[in-house]
């Protein structure tokens, strides 16, 4: 839903000021599925609003939940009729992240990707990425499920950096005291590396968090699973981080899936430390490496040893690791593995 919405509905009825702050309310904090919820307004103001507004801009096709309830997939239908999925999980007891689509596929194609896989799509408007937050924050009220929904993260289908307007305009909403009021610090976008992008979200959003999908350290390699490489290879990644470290001082995550016999080997190890030694403040970048999910038949995930000793090796040379747990891959709601089917 878009707050325009209610305030032209407020205008267009000669109604007075304050309904509005009470609709916002009940919808972004109370989180009511309907307007008929709405007891604070009288019964032909709910009514009248059920008829003419949606809360959500897309249908609920499905909701699937992994057998632990850790984690929860949702399959939409957006107003043309194009899918995309969004994701519930929980990576700590009691604390929950929602993961949110920004394109209804991807243009840049990288191989271990479900969402690559599909080929370009358009990119979501801001309504439609904010709206998968309510879903969720209906969904957790529904089925009152224990504990913090506290975080955000653009991981899942598209890369949030080619649509960058929308993403600018859904991260102001989500930061809104009166909207979604989240914690800057608990909002998290990943990229493939887009320069531009990184440098205009060190720019707009110094406070909030930034991961990058590095997958590998050696251009060659990184080219044939990331095509996007060949455009913006680790060089010009590498400069872009360096703007966004001395503007905002932030930690950068590298996030890296590991894939058997392609990028888990000691040299791939090797180069990886040594591309986070290339920079100044090498202090400033984590690696979460993170067993890729089969999802892609070409791929294998690399064993757990395989992963330890990988680990083991950046941390013999000062490098911040650590081991990401993947939830999801039951419902296929792991990274990289959506697909809007
Ligand atoms: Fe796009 Fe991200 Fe998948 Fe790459 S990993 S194809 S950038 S959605």
């Amino acid at each position: 839903m878009q707050t325009k919405n209610i305030s032209e509905f407020i205008e267009k009825n000669k109604l007075p000021k304050y309904r509005f702050k009470q609709i916002i309310k009940a919808v972004y904090v109370d989180n009511v599925t309907d307007f008929s919820e709405i007891t604070t307004i009288p019964k032909d103001l709910r009514e009248k609003l059920s008829r003419q507004i949606n809360i959500l801009s897309f249908s609920v096709i499905q909701v699937l939940a992994s057998k632990d309830k850790k984690s929860f997939k949702a399959l939409l239908a957006l107003s043309d009729g194009k899918k995309i999925e969004t994701v519930l999980i929980s990576p700590l007891s009691g604390q929950w992240s929602a993961c949110l689509s920004s394109q209804t596929g991807c243009a840049l194609g990288c191989k271990f990707c479900a969402t690559g896989a599909l080929g370009s799509g358009r990119n979501l408007n801001s309504e439609e990425i904010c709206d998968q937050i309510l879903f969720w924050r209906q969904y957790f009220k529904k089925f009152e499920i224990a504990g913090n929904f506290s975080n955000v993260v653009f991981m899942g289908m598209g890369e949030p950096f080619l649509n960058y307007d929308e993403i600018k305009k859904s991260i102001r909403q989500l930061l809104d005291p009166e909207l979604f009021n989240f914690s800057a610090r608990h909002i998290s976008v990943s990229t493939a590396g887009i320069p531009v992008g990184i440098k205009n979200f060190a720019k707009d959003f110094p406070q909030l968090n930034l991961a990058i999908s590095l997958n590998s350290a050696l251009d060659r390699k990184r080219s044939e699973l990331m095509p996007i490489n060949k455009r913006f290879n680790l060089g010009k990644i590498k400069n872009a981080l360096d703007f966004y470290l001395q503007k905002t001082k932030r930690k950068i995550f590298l996030e890296y899936i590991m894939l058997e016999n392609i990028n888990d080997s000691k040299e791939d190890a090797d180069k990886l430390a040594e591309f986070i030694r290339k920079f100044e403040r090498q202090d400033l970048l984590h690696v979460n490496l993170i067993r890729h999910n089969q999802t892609i038949p070409e791929f294998t995930p690399s064993s757990q040893d395989r992963v330890r000793q990988f680990k083991n090796y950046l941390l013999r040379n000062k490098i911040s690791v650590s081991i990401r747990k993947s939830l999801g891959d039951e419902i296929k709601a792991a990274c990289g593995q959506l697909a809007g089917k």
